[in-house]
């Protein structure tokens, strides 16, 4: 069985899997930003998979996500526009039916105010907040996805069925940080590997 690499910027290690994803990350928006999404949308469009997955006959686990995308009040971009961005982020979501991956730093309250009424999953990518934060999360039915830096405690808080691991921008294999986490939450690194397809799978429902 492979790892799955929720999400990362680098090539893949061997033994390893991740999930596409598309979409415009809070720090490289640029003034073109319309025709970057519109773009995206047609690349969406045209996307057999993605069809197939907005009608509901894909099964396993998602072929494409939106993302990573959202908000960041520490980056250079202007608050407004990232708004704007991360709204049709949000719209490209739910008309293609597809799970947004998340980057949110300082943001919580606006984020949670734009997923009200929304239906897809959202998952809150490398979170290294504190389990009070994770279970504000939880409570708005979010998964979660940690990278290697983590608070341990939060970590072992996590529901199994909301959790997933990312390299993200640091290239480095995977596989250390399911042994590392599978320590730390008292499971075999097999079971977590199970587990987190499992997730995955989850996204679809
Ligand atoms: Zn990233």
């Amino acid at each position: 069985m492979t790892y799955l690499n929720f999400h990362t910027h680098s090539p893949l290690h061997e033994g390893e899997q991740t999930i596409p994803s598309l979409g415009v990350h809070p720090w490289h928006i640029h003034s073109n930003w319309t025709e970057e999404v519109r773009q995206l949308e047609s690349e969406l469009k045209n996307s057999r998979s993605v069809q197939e997955m907005a009608e509901q006959k894909a099964e396993g686990v998602p072929t494409m996500m939106i993302g990573e995308c959202g908000l960041d009040r520490l980056c250079a971009t202007p608050y407004d526009i990232q708004l704007e961005v991360f709204q049709e982020h949000i719209r490209l979501s739910e008309s293609y039916r597809l799970p947004l991956v998340l980057h949110c730093v300082r943001a919580i309250d606006d984020v949670l105010r734009l997923k009200r009424g929304t239906h897809q999953h959202w998952i809150f990518h490398g979170f290294r907040g504190k389990p009070q934060q994770l279970q504000q999360l939880i409570d708005h039915d979010f998964y979660i996805s940690f990278g290697f830096n983590y608070n341990p405690e939060s970590l072992r808080a996590c529901p199994e069925s909301r959790l997933f691991l990312e390299t993200d921008d640091i290239p480095r294999p995977i596989s250390p940080l399911y042994e590392e986490v599978s320590k730390l939450r008292q499971t075999t690194t097999e079971q977590l590997r199970e587990q987190v397809w499992e997730n995955a799978k989850g996204l679809l429902r």
